[in-house]
């Protein structure tokens, strides 16, 4: 070895995060060495036990913190060609695995894209290349329609107030028109700024994407892509790596893109903010929703302001330039509404249809409340219902009709012995499929034939009980026997579920087919309610929406209320001239309160009702939970393990336990599944900040419990902040 190479050879110590599993102790970052220098920030290729891993620079260390160079692993290499993920990126990273209870590199890693680590750098450096055409300062030459009053007020608004906005508008008030003038104005005032626009999964249409892409065609092909789950890995490497150059100036995306590498981000729209789909049901899951909050105040933060966030809470401090957040509804998640009463959100109001003085077009659907009390006995469609359906299919109108539950009938059953369709493996009842004669579990999708006999009996008159989409269909079939269209035709009924639309592609001409009226009546699931147009229908109808009424979930009537309402808005858009729609709800309870704020469409009125319920209740967004989730093969051990974790809680007093309440471990409502018993705890808080001290506390000594002896066999367990049903 010359003296040359010995002075070159240096030797940095760096923390790199790698995606470990959850809950493996290993939580943080891991130290390496490295002969090169690098940046936080940086993408690395570093050996983890016998692989080879991505990781992510997260600090450089002044030394080696006692480590002797056997005792650290070498970096193998850099992505070179690749900036460093910036460091609001990784302050928001490193919020999301703090407050969602899961370690850094899990969050880290999830959020970029898998093929990144099969990547050289020449291949990434061929990829990086600047698009063909060079963003243009040309206004765009797409036609721009007039703004309604509202549309222009909500704008000026946004500009003069930066606190997040909660756009409320109606379906077909034009939302989509301010979001898209929004981001105009954003990118046309800085030729670098990006923009965020989120919707749920089942929203991201190719006529949405086609919508944005047509309005900022000006900027250049490559400048608008798309993030979603949906893409291949080699798109999904394609959009990251754009967004992370800064090339594509505006991102579409579902709940994943809130994590994408965006330097210059400056605005971010959350469409339909209250979907549930906003929350991740496995890994860290986050709501993608809060975080869009969340980050946009850590965006304008940085260029505002070097202070460091207080990274306890989700309440933004306004910033005088910075990145703007647009949440939008018709009917707003009740935290969200919430927000703007206390005034750290902003409501912008949205009340007019886009077309209502064209009375026809724009006026709101007439809500009728059929009191299923006075109607005969078991049926399924009460017949002025039925009626009104008739009337429609001979004057050439579309319905639309609405029922959760896919599947022909939830249970069958013998009725000489009581035999019922469970599932062996689940504590749930296979539902019963007519089309191919099976019985299916919807919870771990064991299938099997229909026996033709009664197993526990062998009497071949067994029965389905209750009523799911697919006999619907058949009911209304027969029901409707002898009714033709104005043409004298037969009438054509159709069904749309997660059943008919497993196919790829099937949804897209199934819906095709009812807006090219060829459909007089539609069956399907709420996967109707959300985001379709339907330009023909003028009758909608929710034939049991009842459960959700009563339901053990709390936020089950804000989802029935959001779902109606989004229901009504489905109808009438653009009916044909003249023709009246309807909306009508079967129900046993006419006088609750949230269909007499349904008839009047009147969200504000529902959400006092409801906030009222939850503010007696200590519920969100007035109190603040989080459920620890456990699995194991028997129900005991689940139990026992969240139990004994509790109590060690207790017995070492971790911060903020006096003002955390756990309640006691109990099954989950399908507590069995694929033969694995599942158990929760729910824990609450009065205090956001105190519960999160109690579980960044409380992870520890979880881990440490499933250490013991008797808890080895468990499964997993995790825990769920800000759960979604409890
Ligand atoms: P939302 O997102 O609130 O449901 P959209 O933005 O999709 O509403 O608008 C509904 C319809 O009205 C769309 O077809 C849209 O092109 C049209 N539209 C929106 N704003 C205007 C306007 N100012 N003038 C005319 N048509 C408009
Ligand atoms: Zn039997
Ligand atoms: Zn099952």
């Amino acid at each position: 070895m010359n003296s040359e190479q010995i002075a070159i050879s240096m030797t940095f110590w760096i923390n790199v995060v790698v995606a470990t599993p959850a809950h493996s102790g290993v939580g943080g970052p891991l130290t390496y060495r490295s002969e090169l220098p690098l940046a936080p920030g940086q993408l690395v290729r570093v050996p983890l036990g016998r692989r080879e891993v991505l990781g992510v620079v997260w600090e450089i260390l002044p030394d080696s913190g006692g480590l002797t160079p056997g005792q650290a692993k070498s970096v193998l290499g850099a992505l070179e060609g690749l900036a460093p993920l910036s460091p609001t990126w990784r302050k928001l990273v490193a919020f999301t695995a703090g407050y969602y209870q899961r370690s850094l590199g899990e969050v880290a890693l999830a959020a970029l894209p898998p093929q990144l680590r099969e990547l050289s750098a020449v291949q990434l450096a061929r990829r990086l290349k600047r698009p063909s055409a060079d963003t243009s300062t040309e206004e765009s030459q797409a036609k721009l329609v007039e703004l309604s009053p509202e549309q222009t007020a909500a704008l000026v608004q946004l500009e003069r107030d930066t606190r997040p906005a909660l756009l409320f508008g109606s379906t077909g008030s034009g939302k989509t028109e301010v979001y898209l003038r929004a981001a105009a104005r954003v990118l046309a005032e800085d030729p670098e700024a990006q923009v965020l626009v989120m919707v749920p999964e089942i929203n991201l249409t190719p006529q949405l994407q086609a919508r944005f892409e047509e309005r900022f065609a000006h900027l250049g092909r490559e400048r608008v892509v798309a993030l979603h789950s949906g893409l291949t890995p080699a798109q999904r490497l394609k959009s990251w790596l754009a967004a992370h150059a800064g090339v594509a100036r505006l991102v579409l995306g579902t709940r994943m893109a809130v994590l994408a590498s965006m330097p210059n981000l400056r605005l971010i729209v959350v469409d339909e903010e209250h979907d549930p789909s906003y929350k991740q049901q496995e890994g860290a899951r986050y709501s993608a929703r809060d975080l869009a909050v969340y980050r946009a105040r850590l965006e304008g933060l940085v260029t505002t302001a070097p202070a460091k966030p207080q990274e306890d809470t989700f309440a933004p401090a306004a910033s005088p330039k910075g990145c703007n957040v647009i949440l939008g509804s018709a009917t707003p998640s009740l935290e969200s509404w919430q927000a703007t009463l206390v005034g750290r959100y902003q409501r912008l109001t949205m009340h007019e249809r886009i077309g209502s003085a064209d009375q026809a077009a724009g006026s709101l659907p007439t809500v009728r409340l059929v009191d299923m009390n006075h109607q005969p006995k078991h049926c399924t469609l009460a017949p002025p219902l039925l009626a009104a359906i008739a009337q429609r299919i001979a004057r050439g109108e579309q319905s639309l009709i609405f029922l959760n539950r896919r599947g022909y009938a939830p249970v069958l059953a013998c009725h000489d012995c009581g035999w019922k369709s469970e599932c062996p493996h689940c504590s749930a009842y296979r539902v019963f499929h007519k089309i191919d004669r099976t019985l299916r579990c919807h919870h771990c999708g064991f299938t099997e034939r229909v026996p033709r006999a009664c197993p526990g009996c062998g009497n071949v008159d067994i029965a389905p009980v209750g009523r799911g989409t697919e006999r619907l269909e058949e009911h209304l079939a027969e029901l409707l026997h002898g009714i033709t269209r104005p043409d004298g035709s037969p009438l054509v009924i159709a069904r749309i579920d997660a059943d008919t639309t497993r196919l790829k592609g099937a949804l897209e001409s199934q819906l095709a087919s009812v807006h090219a009226g060829e459909v007089d009546v539609l069956v399907g699931t709420q996967m109707i309610a959300k985001g379709h147009d339907f330009r023909h229908i003028t009758l909608v109808a929710a034939v049991n929406p009842d459960g959700a009424l009563f339901s053990s979930d709390f936020r089950a009537p804000e989802r029935l209320f959001g779902l109606l309402m989004q229901a009504t808005g489905r109808a009438g858009r653009n009916a044909a001239k003249g023709a009246q729609s309807e909306m009508w709800v079967q129900t046993f309870h006419p006088q609750h309160p949230l269909f007499s704020a349904l008839k009047k469409h009147d969200y504000p009125a529902f959400a006092e009702q409801e906030l009222a319920d939850r503010e007696a209740a200590g519920m969100s967004p007035f109190g603040f939970s989080a459920l620890v989730r456990a699995e194991a093969r028997s129900q005991d051990l689940a139990q026992g393990f969240l139990n004994a974790a509790a109590a060690a809680a207790q017995a070492q007093a971790l911060p903020g336990h006096d003002m955390v309440t756990p309640y006691p471990a109990v099954p989950m409502t399908i507590q069995r599944v694929a033969n694995v018993e599942r158990a929760q705890m729910l824990v609450e808080s009065s205090s956001r900040v105190a519960l999160q001290r109690f579980l960044a506390a409380w992870q520890p000594v979880m881990a440490a419990t499933r250490q013991q002896a008797e808890f080895k066999p468990l499964i997993r367990w995790a825990m769920d902040v800000d759960p979604l049903a409890i």
